[in-house]
């Protein structure tokens, strides 16, 4: 099984929590106004990758990570191949941030199993599409003041 990636970072500390690797998914639909990953709106935008390729890199980098990031792009968009990716990872007992520009109550009520399942397998979810006009004050970790920084865990949605 494969997914269609655009970028990975090894570490870093500005796409979540403490220390985290972070995968960049290719393909996005939202088109927000100031896009900063412009590129990685294209479906066809970087490489396709072997899930296990892609954890095997992600354990090079225990014990520094305390978590893996999803980006893009539009990581919902590969919502079924990246699920399977998110159980290896949680089977290391790291914890999993997912930026998306769908809001959580869209994913809830699209009554897609795929990306319901994503869901499921996640920690924290960055939720809304960039607003290139709500920037200032926006949260550490968003883009944008309208996204929010949803703790999964904390809230009861299934
Ligand atoms: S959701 Fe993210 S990648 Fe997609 S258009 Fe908006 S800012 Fe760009």
């Amino acid at each position: 099984m494969k997914l269609r990636v655009a970028g990975f970072l090894d570490n870093t500390m500005v796409n979540g929590k403490g220390l985290r690797s972070t995968l960049f998914l290719s393909g996005c639909n939202h088109n927000c106004e100031g896009c900063q990953n412009k590129e990685m709106q294209s479906f066809q935008y970087g490489d396709d990758v072997e899930l296990e390729k892609i954890n095997e890199r992600i354990k090079r980098n225990i014990p520094l990570i305390s978590g893996v990031t999803f980006s893009g792009g539009e990581p919902f968009e590969q919502a079924k191949e990246l699920t399977e990716l998110a159980k290896k990872i949680k089977e290391e007992n790291l914890d999993i941030w997912c930026y998306t520009g769908y809001t959580i109550e869209e994913i809830l009520k699209s009554n897609d199993e795929y990306k319901l399942n994503l869901l499921k397998q996640l920690d924290v979810l960055v939720d809304g599409k960039f607003n290139k006009h709500l920037v200032e004050g926006a949260l550490k970790y968003t883009g944008s003041r309208n996204q929010r920084i949803i703790n999964l865990k904390e809230v009861n949605i299934f």
